[in-house]
């Protein structure tokens, strides 16, 4: 296994829509075991193969609540095949845009389709947390970030942010700064 670069926001490889994988095979399963590894490290609790640089529709969760306990779960292809008309709002942050959160509203409870690590269809009743990363990681596969069902002044206010502590963060390394750990809450990082 191997921990992978993730990309941040405004990276324009996180806007393109992901292709499906043709089949579950050793490739996929290796990336998928990497972005586990990766997701872990970070800490998350969610992420998608383009926050990565694959664009393959592959995403991993793992939710670890006490309501909610799913163990890290592997899912190729995810499509949602119903939604709730029922809507609920959490307060999302993503890996991708680190240190920003913000409410967004989705359906409460999915019922998701996918294939497994094993290349077996599966399907998937979700709510509560579980349905808001499933949704969220799925956006990620087309080109969606949390920061895309927000106000566009808000969105443009933490991009700016977001290119500014990257210069930063570059000129610090130019200088052989010490790099400055970033201060991710797993509860929120999908
Ligand atoms: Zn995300």
């Amino acid at each position: 296994m191997a921990l992978l670069p993730i990309l941040t926001a405004p990276d324009p490889r996180l806007k393109k829509k992901s292709l499906p994988v043709a089949a579950v095979d050793a490739d996929v399963r290796q990336l998928m075991d990497d972005m586990l590894e990766t997701m872990y490290a970070a800490p998350g609790i969610g992420l998608a193969a383009p926050q990565v640089g694959a664009l393959k529709r592959v995403i991993v969760l793992d939710i670890d609540r006490e309501e909610t306990k799913t163990g890290p779960l592997f899912m190729a292809n995810p499509e949602i095949v119903e939604a709730s008309d029922e809507d609920v709002i959490y307060e999302e942050g993503c890996l991708s845009v680190p240190d920003h959160y913000s409410d967004v509203a989705r359906p409460e409870k999915v019922r998701v389709r996918y294939l497994d690590r094993d290349g077996k269809q599966q399907e998937l009743a979700c709510e509560g947390l579980l349905a808001t990363c499933v949704q969220h990681e799925i956006d990620h596969l087309d080109g969606i970030l949390f920061i895309d069902h927000i106000s566009s002044l808000k969105r443009n206010m933490i991009l700016r942010k977001l290119l500014k502590a990257r210069k930063e963060q570059e000129r610090d390394e130019a200088e052989g700064k010490p790099h400055k750990a970033d201060a991710k809450d797993p509860e929120h990082a999908l």
